[in-house]
């Protein structure tokens, strides 16, 4: 009786691949497969993408999730030419609209955008009375959210829609409708009005990362229909991921470093927290003889897309860029993304390094990582979401979770994303991948020991019992953070402070301390669960089998010296944090003073979304 407080879990599991489902010929077969000859020039299908245009052809609504350069677009532009009427596509960022657009109409395939601002030229309104046409000669139609909602479309999609003319919706990088996700746009909420005004249409839902509760909430808002899901592997088995200390001091050198030493003449990118970040690595790099270009959203967009443009067509190789920068840029031969700082959860790191290697040619991820970085963003955080209190605490528990992600030294790197994404993944897999074998698993290969980690682990399930008994609103990463005993109290949850075994844990690593409770979860002695509907954005924690444990906790732990086979000054992280985050856990005031000034004056692209 302990959970009576609990409140109705709802996670379903109508995720599962239907792959198999449609793996059948169909009458459109033959005419398929010509036209992927015929009008792409490709000579077969990838994985999975047959299956999800047949589910799409056969009237089902999809989602699909499959990885970054996976091929997604194909999945929709075939139906596209294959079914009578004109395809809505919803895409967040104008740049690729056109890009898109361009792309298919020099394969002869009629399409348009009505993002006309960026053409010289682009005649909107011929675009607009096509589209009244009894039969409107254009098969794609490329859109942003806001334009969708705005009131002249709608009366062109009603018209359409009356003719019996939309064929289908596509909504690419669907993970922007949830609130949960990485990359949240207000527009995309919107979208929910489609199902309503346009019911027969089916709904096709793309996308490169979502985790359950993303996909839940995205199948849910959208209010799709015995919806077809499709998954694909979010392994990016070509990219090489390390994350390294960062001296403030030296991190733009070591980065100059690293190019110097590996990627002279390649193509990459640099993400920095703010523009001044991205002006002044950008300024450094260039002193040094690397040409670089700062990007953000403090351009105007003209410069901005010169940037871009320049720098897809390899005449700048390096740009240095605030997250305003990526979201579906294709360019396929990236080799090296590095984050000069930490980003702001796991998800943003996956979707952000996964934009190397889309060519499947090896690719690399680096990561500075510090401590002082966390609560610089962490403090930056409570300022602008401190009127949102769910978003606040979302947003800090996703930026614990990198934390913790940046702070483990011996878990696979493959596993700990994929686990994120829920999906399974063997480190056996990455081990042996000699060529992109992740840090951890050459530390985990090099030198480690198993500990036993039993004691803590008995520590914390008695940490959970209570403090899930007065309130259940706890997470993994709190109970951490109270065994630690770094745990800084809201109010309603001063009561933490006096549990006998607040702190006992202090001298346990946090990252270990969330690998233990991990291990708890995955032993199903403890459980994470999410309330309400599924659309929450915050696992809370319980314990699952009451019965006091009999197995054994043991965790491998890294003993070794640092591992990296990268120029050598440039040491791993090590376990041993810039210690102050312990003596000194608020942030300075003057680096807040300068937080509120940079979100006041708009410095952080962050702030915009
Ligand atoms: P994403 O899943 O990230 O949206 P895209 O649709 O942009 O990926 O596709 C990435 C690249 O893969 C494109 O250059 C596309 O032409 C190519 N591609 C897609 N499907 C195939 C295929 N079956 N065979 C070969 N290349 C393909
Ligand atoms: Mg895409
Ligand atoms: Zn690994």
């Amino acid at each position: 009786q302990f959970y009576n407080n609990f409140p109705k879990l709802v996670l379903n599991e109508t995720l599962k691949d239907c792959t198999a489902e449609f793996q059948k010929v169909y009458p459109h077969t033959d005419a398929l497969h010509d036209s992927l000859h015929t009008m792409f020039g490709i000579q077969s299908f990838r994985p999975s993408q047959e299956e999800i245009i047949n589910a799409t052809l056969s009237q089902e609504d999809c989602f699909v999730l499959m990885p970054t350069g996976g091929g997604k677009s194909l999945c929709y532009q075939l139906p596209a030419i294959l079914t009578p009427g004109v395809t809505i596509i919803i895409s967040p960022l104008r740049a690729l609209v056109s890009d898109q657009s361009d792309k298919l109409n020099a394969l002869g395939v009629p399409t348009a955008h009505l993002c006309p601002e960026l053409t010289k030229n682009y005649d909107e309104s011929l675009v607009l009375s096509n589209l009244q046409e009894k039969e409107p000669p254009i098969k794609l139609l490329y859109l942003t959210p806001e334009r969708l909602c705005s009131m002249n479309m709608k009366n062109i999609l009603n018209g359409l829609y009356q003719r019996g003319k939309i064929a289908r919706f596509v909504i690419d990088e669907a993970h922007c409708v949830s609130q949960w996700g990485h990359d949240f746009r207000p527009h995309y909420k919107q979208l929910s009005e489609l199902r309503n005004f346009y019911p027969e249409v089916p709904i096709m839902c793309l996308t490169a990362t979502a985790t359950k509760s993303v996909r839940n909430d995205v199948i849910l808002t959208l209010a799709l229909r015995n919806v077809k899901c499709f998954t694909r592997s979010g392994n990016r088995p070509n990219i090489k991921y390390h994350i390294l200390h960062k001296n403030p001091k030296t991190v733009v050198q070591d980065i100059a470093d690293i190019i110097y030493k590996n990627f002279q003449n390649k193509s990459g990118i640099i993400y920095c927290f703010s523009r001044n970040d991205c002006e002044q690595v950008a300024e450094q790099l260039n002193s040094v003889n690397l040409k670089a270009e700062a990007y953000h959203a403090g351009m105007v967009s003209s410069v901005r897309q010169k940037k871009q443009t320049e720098w897809m067509q390899n005449k700048v190789k390096i740009i240095v860029a605030t997250i305003a920068f990526g979201l579906g840029v294709d360019k396929p031969d990236v080799r090296f993304v590095i984050h000069h700082v930490i980003p702001s959860s796991v998800e943003a790191y996956y979707q952000e390094s996964g934009r190397a290697g889309r060519d499947g040619q090896p690719a690399y991820s680096f990561l500075f990582y510090n401590s002082y970085d966390v609560r610089r963003i962490g403090g930056f955080i409570k300022l602008t979401q401190m009127s949102r209190p769910t978003t606040l605490l979302g947003s800090l528990n996703n930026l614990a979770q990198v934390q913790v992600f940046c702070e483990n030294n011996i878990d696979c790197r493959r596993f700990l994303l994929l686990r994120h994404l829920d999906e399974p993944f063997d480190r056996k897999d990455c081990i042996n991948n000699h060529q992109a074998i992740c840090d951890n698993c050459l530390n985990y290969q090099r030198d480690s020991t198993m500990k036993d980690f039993t004691r803590e682990a008995q520590d914390l399930v008695k940490i959970i019992k209570y403090l899930t008994f007065i309130d259940y609103k706890w997470t993994l990463m709190e109970i951490s953070n109270v065994y630690k005993g770094v745990y800084k109290t809201p109010e309603d949850k001063q009561f933490s402070k006096a549990h006998a075994l607040y702190g006992q844990g202090k001298e346990i690593p946090l990252a270990d301390i969330y690998r233990i409770l991990q291990e708890l979860v995955q032993k199903e002695i403890v459980e994470e669960v999410a309330p309400g509907t599924g659309k929450f954005p915050i696992c809370y924690v319980r314990v699952k089998d009451e019965k006091p444990f009999g197995t054994k906790i043991m965790l491998p732990v890294y003993k070794g010296p640092s591992s990296l086979t990268l120029p050598s000054h440039l040491e791993c992280f090590e376990n041993k944090d810039d210690d102050d985050a312990e003596k000194n856990p608020e942030l300075p005031l003057n680096v807040t003073r300068r937080l509120k000034q940079e979100c006041h004056e708009g410095l952080l692209d962050v702030c915009q979304k």
